[in-house]
Order: structure tokens, then C-alpha cells, then sequence
């Protein structure tokens, strides 16, 4: 069956093409301005707007509207209401007021709020935000907003991501000025975030506690296939894996998501899926919908989408790359460096912005990708290291260098490829190769950021570029636009910028033990844990670079904190208690029943034959009986630990006794449980192995 993909694309959302068609031209224009400028919508024309969007979602099969937001729980939430509205005693018509559309209030107490709002004070208000297009999806009309409480403050990632992106704009427009641009008026972040996941079939998955409780495998033994063979990555597609992503594909496509590439990632069941980049807060509303929906689609075909960050011990956990670039108002994309990008001053100062940016705040990004998920990746040679540092390239770093050094700058040629195939085509090469290893790497005209987890929000990671580099526009322009003379100030500008932050550019193998030791020797921070990297949130710095771009005051930064340490020990809870109870109550009855059947099988046999050999049921018996009475004391010690965690009254120190305690108590019960797996008969073991979750899709 042939689909029109250009008729369906976007059919669901109510974009910029239903507003011409739907609203008066003077309310189209108010509201394409508001838009535009990110300025507050006109109030008088939210009437009109609400009542459009209603009869054009009604047309789509709507009953019902919410307002939709990012709580600080990491995935979004909803609470729906009917458009219907009782006239006289039986009938009703269905209304939407402009109202309705701009604010809801909504009953904040049960949303995590890092004490910033008691359970008494639970009045929360939801605001639209008019720059994401609102979509219909199951019959409800979704309404993009922000989330606040009662006192204002920002109770959601939207708002502060919003409060960003007009830093970063407002800051850069003033370098544009400097080099003569009057006509642009904002500055759009552009992000493109190609997600990782895993499929599993949901009749495996649903014998499994730790993935219905945690996401992730705590126990289980490697199967005899990994990933060695690597001959999974970018492999051919199998069928039932494809028509999941067919099916997905098409669901993302309605929603106006321009879902763009799928492959197969390194990893057996490991997928990917890239959008095409879009304006930033469009690309965090669409990729929490894409995580939505592929866990929603899978669910049709019998499988499970898996997005923890560490789903399986030993191979590769998924993760997502963050592409971010600034453009104009006209779409032109500012890190793009030209032909000659040694000459392209103004290019080489945003560069110099943003080096500036990721060293001055190398724990701010490192914060922004902490999470307890995340923490199986980072530093273990299948992503980026915990250490923060900056990819430019041959081209750019050899122009760096003539800039610091002061020596004249010599092209760095690309080659032609010519592979001697005559019916081949030559080309020419890119000026530098690729570094995988790299957190955050200049890929031609945009930067990838690599170190976010798989199931993250991407809104931190990007309030914290763009305030960063906001900050860097900010000296910049404090520092050129009183300059005598301009030249002479951004030759010494970008010589003093580029020495003074030259120690965050690496572009070596950043898995290798030297990248560890050499980033000491300059000072680099190495932020291991999550709970190493959240003690850093509130210094004094940070804290000056929020509030002075009004990106969160320092009660909503407070919060932030509480709600890392607090949502930390939580996760690492949950993870505990189900060992605790998969242990007990499955794998230790399990292993006892195989050996007390050992025991009847030998005494069956000695019954019949007094001398039969008996060492094999002997020799098994006894390894596995040690096992299992060590799995019991791995068990009491976990309890122990898990209690005393539980029990300590301030949040970081908990946090830190469930990463420092907890923690390994749970890997060495994890190791003795292992160990006892390959020498269990299959049909004792309760749970679905490796090979079963991995290799049977
Ligand atoms: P890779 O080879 O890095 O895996 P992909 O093609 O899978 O590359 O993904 C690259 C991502 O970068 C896509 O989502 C793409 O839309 C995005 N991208 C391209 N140009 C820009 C830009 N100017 N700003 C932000 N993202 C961009
Ligand atoms: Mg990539």
C-alpha cells in the first residue's frame, strides 16, 4: 500500500499553515509576530485563536483539551477536560475561551517541587506557550505550556528553556550588531537529537520484575553473543522491527515530527532514530513525543521499547546526541565557518564564545547529563567520558593555533577520495575526520553534545549551552562595543580567549587512562558520579550565570538540586528493593528446588546402583549451595545498607550513602546471582536470559 506521506505530514498539528487558513488575517499576523519575537500574546486575540483551534480539532475527532507540560519528574504530563458546556438542562455545546487556552491552574502538590511549594500552597498554573504548534492526539487537543506556581516560579524545564533561548538570542544579537547585521531581530537555537532505544518482546519483558520496576536488567548472566561480531550496527532491518518503525514512522509524521533516519545501533535489539533538527523548544516537546510514541507503538506489536540508558550489563547502553547550532530569523546558521573560516572572523568569535562557555561551565554540562541511568555509561568506553572537553577538528584547531601562537595560518587541504574504481565517482573528503569519543564535537556546521542518557529530558543540557555561550556574548559585546578600534580589539579578544580555554579542546581518544590523567594535569573536572556532579549545581558562579540572564532565580535553582539528590536516592531505591525481592522470592527458591532435585536424582540412583557416580549432581550441588547461602548474606547486606540509606534525614547525604553503599551491595549480590545462572538447568532458572531479551525479537 503506497501512502501520500506529503498529505499526511503534520495533518494532526495545528502549524502555521492551519493558522493562515483558520484565522483572521489581523489575528493570524498578531499571533505570527508573538511568535516570532517570542513576545506575550495579544489577550484580545486569544478568543478568537481558542475558538479556530477547537473547531479544527473537533474536525480531527476531538473532545476533550489539556494543557501539556514538563514537570520536573522528566516526562511530561496531562490532565484532560471535555469542551463540552451545558445549555439549559440537557443539551450542550461544545466552547473553548481564550481563557482556557492562555491558563490553567491545576493542583501542583503532587509534582515534585524540591520544596518549593508545601502541600498546602498547591495552586500551580499552566501557561500556553504559542511557539510550539499545538497537536491533536487521541482525541484530546494538546496545549504546549509552561508549568509555575503560585508565586511564579517555575515549576517545569519549559520555562527556564524558554527564559534561554531568549538569553542566548538577546546576547547574540548584540555580536551581530558589532559586525554590521541591523535586520535580524532573533536568534533561534536549532536542535536535532537522534535517540537510542532498545525492542524487546513483551512476553520476555513481562517475566522480568527489573525491567517492569527499573528499566534495566539487574540480574543476568551474558549470553554467549554479544556485540563482538558487530554485525548489528547499521544492519539489514528485521521484519517485525520494521514494521514497528513503519508504524512509528507514520504516528511521528502526523504529528508534523520529522523523523528522518533509523538504523540499527551497536548493540543486538539497539535501534536509533533522527529527526530532522527544528527550533529548540519544538525539538524537546518532539522528542519527549517520540519517546512516547515508541514506547506506544511497540506495545501494538507485541514488543517493549526499552529507553533506560543501561538496559543490559556488557553491551552498549543507549544514549542521545544533543546536535545544537544558533541561526537568524532568516535560517542562517551562525557556526557554519564558510570556505575559508580562517578569514570568517565573525565565525571564529562565536567559536571562541562557545570554547569559552564549555570550560567556564564544564560542571553545569556535566550536571545536565547526570543522572542515575546515565551513570552505567559515561567513562565506560562506550560513551564519553565524565570529563567535559570541546572537538573542533583539524581545521579549526590548526587555526586556533596560529591565532594563539601568532604564526601564519596554513589551509589544512582536503584531499580527494579516489577509491581507483573507475565507475566510482571521486570526492572530496571532509577537512577532518570524526571523533567518536568526544562529549561535545564540531560536526561541519554544528556542535554535537554526546553525553546525554537515552531517557533524559534534553531541556537541561540545553538551558545550560545556551545560557553559557549567552554569557560568553555578553563579555564579548561588554568588551567590543566601546572598543577604539574594532580590529584590534577582536584580534586580542579572540588571542586571550582561545589561550586562556585552549586546555578544553582535545581531539585524542577520550576512552584511553592517559585522556584521564592528562585532563588532571590541566585541570579539567572529572565528575564520576551523579551525586560528585550535582554537589556542584549551586556555586556561586552558577548561580550568577542564571540569575543574571533571568533563566532561574536562586529558589528555583534550590529546588533543581533538591529534586537531583532526591530523585537520585529514589531510582537507586527502587532498583534495591526489586534485587531484594527477585532474590528472595524467585532466585534463591529456584536454585534450592534444582538442588534438593539433584539430591532426590543421586539418592534415586545410589538406591538402585550403591557405587554409581554420582560427582556430577555432587560437584554442582555443592557450588551452587555455597552460592546460593552467599546470595542470602548479599541479600541481608543490601537490606542493611538499603535501611540505613533510607534512614539518614539530609538529601545529599543520602544520596551519597546509595551511591557509596548501596550501590556495590547490590553489584556483589548481582555477581553471586550470575555466577549461579549459567549453572542452573534452564527450566529452573525464573527469568528470561540474556540471549532471550536480546537475540528473539
Ligand atoms: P550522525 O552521523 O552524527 O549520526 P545524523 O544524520 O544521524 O548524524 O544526525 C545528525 C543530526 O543533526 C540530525 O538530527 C540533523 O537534523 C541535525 N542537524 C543538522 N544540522 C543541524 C543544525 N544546523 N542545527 C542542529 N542540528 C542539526
Ligand atoms: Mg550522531
Amino acid at each position: 500500500m503506497t501512502k501520500n506521506i506529503p498529505s499526511i505530514f503534520g495533518c494532526m498539528v495545528f502549524n502555521d499553515e492551519v493558522m493562515r487558513e483558520r484565522l483572521p488575517v489581523q489575528v493570524y499576523k498578531s499571533l505570527t509576530k508573538t511568535i516570532a519575537t517570542g513576545r506575550t500574546i495579544d489577550a484580545s486575540i486569544a478568543d478568537v485563536v481558542a475558538n479556530a483551534m477547537k473547531d479544527w480539532a473537533i474536525e480531527k475527532g476531538a473532545t476533550h483539551y489539556t494543557h501539556w507540560f514538563q514537570p520536573l519528574t522528566g516526562v511530561t504530563a496531562e490532565k484532560h477536560d471535555s469542551f463540552i458546556s451545558p445549555v439549559g438542562s440537557c443539551k450542550v455545546v461544545m466552547e473553548f475561551s481564550g481563557k482556557e487556552l492562555i491558563k490553567g491552574e491545576s493542583d501542583a502538590s503532587s509534582f515534585p517541587s524540591g520544596g518549593l511549594r508545601a502541600t498546602f500552597e498547591a495552586r500551580g498554573y499552566t501557561a500556553w506557550d504559542p511557539a510550539s504548534f499545538a497537536f491533536v492526539k487521541d482525541g484530546t487537543l494538546y496545549i504546549p505550556t509552561a508549568f509555575c506556581s503560585y508565586t511564579g516560579e517555575a515549576l517545569d524545564t519549559k520555562t527556564p528553556l524558554l527564559r534561554s533561548m531568549d538569553a542566548i538570542s538577546t546576547q547574540g544579537l548584540r555580536i551581530l550588531r558589532l559586525f554590521g547585521d541591523t535586520t535580524c531581530k532573533r536568534l533561534n537555537n536549532t536542535i536535532g537529537a537522534e535517540q537510542e532505544y532498545f525492542i524487546i518482546d513483551k512476553e520476555i519483558y513481562d517475566k522480568r520484575k527489573d525491567l517492569i520496576y527499573t528499566g534495566r536488567t539487574l540480574f543476568g548472566a551474558p549470553a554467549p553473543k554479544g556485540q563482538e561480531l558487530e554485525d548489528h550496527y547499521f544492519g539489514p532491518l528485521k521484519t517485525r522491527i520494521s514494521a514497528y518503525m513503519a508504524d512509528l514512522d507514520e504516528e511521528l509524521w502526523r504529528l508534523g515530527i520529522n523523523s528522518k533516519t533509523k538504523h540499527n545501533e551497536a548493540a543486538p535489539a539497539q535501534h536509533e532514530l533522527a529527526p530532522i533538527f527544528e527550533t529548540t523548544n519544538m525539538a524537546v516537546d518532539h522528542n519527549l513525543l517520540i519517546m512516547e510514541y515508541m514506547k506506544k507503538i511497540a506495545e501494538k506489536h507485541g514488543l517493549v521499547c526499552l529507553l533506560h540508558e543501561k538496559p543490559y550489563k556488557g553491551v552498549n547502553g543507549s544514549g542521545k546526541h544533543n546536535n545544537w547550532s544558533i541561526s537568524t530569523d532568516m535560517g542562517k546558521n551562525l557556526l557554519d565557518p564558510g570556505k575559508t573560516p580562517a578569514e570568517n572572523v565573525k565565525f571564529l568569535l562565536i567559536l571562541a564564545a562557545i570554547v569559552k562557555a564549555v570550560d567556564d561551565y564544564q560542571d553545569l554540562l556535566r550536571i545536565s547529563v547526570a543522572h542515575a541511568g546515565n551513570d552505567h555509561r559515561l567513562g565506560t568506553h562506550e560513551a564519553p567520558p565524565a570529563i567535559v572537553s570541546i572537538f573542533v577538528g583539524e581545521e579549526l584547531e590548526e587555526i586556533i593555533r596560529s591565532i594563539v601562537d601568532g604564526t601564519a595560518y596554513k589551509a589544512v587541504k582536503a584531499g580527494i577520495m579516489d577509491l581507483g574504481i573507475p565507475a566510482v565517482p571521486t570526492f572530496r573528503k571532509d577537512t577532518t575526520d570524526r571523533n567518536r569519543t568526544s562529549p561535545l564535537a564540531f560536526t561541519g556546521n554544528k556542535f554535537e553534545f554526546r553525553m546525554l542518557g537515552s531517557s533524559q529530558n534534553i531541556a537541561m543540557p540545553n538551558i545550560v549551552l545556551n545560557t553559557a555561550v549567552a554569557e560568553s556574548f555578553k563579555q564579548f559585546a561588554d568588551a567590543l562595543e566601546n572598543a577604539e578600534n574594532f580590529d584590534e580589539a577582536v584580534a586580542k579578544l579572540l588571542k586571550d580567549t582561545f589561550a586562556k580555554h585552549m586546555r578544553i579542546i582535545f581531539d585524542g581518544n577520550g576512552y584511553s587512562e592517559e585522556w584521564e590523567k592528562e585532563a588532571e594535569r590541566r585541570g579539567l573536572l572529572n565528575l564520576k558520579t551523579s551525586v560528585d556532579a550535582y554537589k556542584q549545581f549551586d556555586l556561586e558562579k552558577n548561580v550568577k550565570l542564571f540569575t543574571d540572564h533571568g533563566v532561574m532565580n536562586e529558589i528555583e535553582m534550590n529546588s533543581r538540586k533538591e529534586i537531583y539528590f532526591e530523585n537520585y536516592s529514589k531510582i537507586i531505591n527502587i532498583e534495591a528493593l526489586t534485587m531484594i525481592e527477585m532474590a528472595l522470592r524467585d532466585i534463591i527458591p529456584a536454585v534450592n528446588s534444582y538442588v534438593s532435585d539433584l539430591a532426590s536424582a543421586a539418592a534415586a540412583k545410589v538406591a538402585v546402583l550403591a557405587d554409581i557416580d554420582c560427582s556430577v549432581e555432587k560437584s554442582i550441588m555443592a557450588k551452587l549451595s555455597a552460592l546460593n547461602a552467599k546470595t542470602y548474606r548479599d541479600v541481608e547486606a543490601l537490606k542493611a545498607a538499603e535501611a540505613d540509606a533510607a534512614a539518614i534525614y539530609d538529601a545529599i547525604e543520602r544520596a551519597d550513602a546509595y551511591c557509596k553503599k548501596v550501590l556495590p551491595a547490590m553489584e556483589q549480590l548481582r555477581e553471586d546471582v550470575d555466577a549461579m545462572e549459567p549453572l542452573t538447568a534452564s527450566e529452573y532458572w525464573p527469568l528470561p536470559t540474556y540471549g532471550d531479551m536480546m537475540f528473539r525479537v
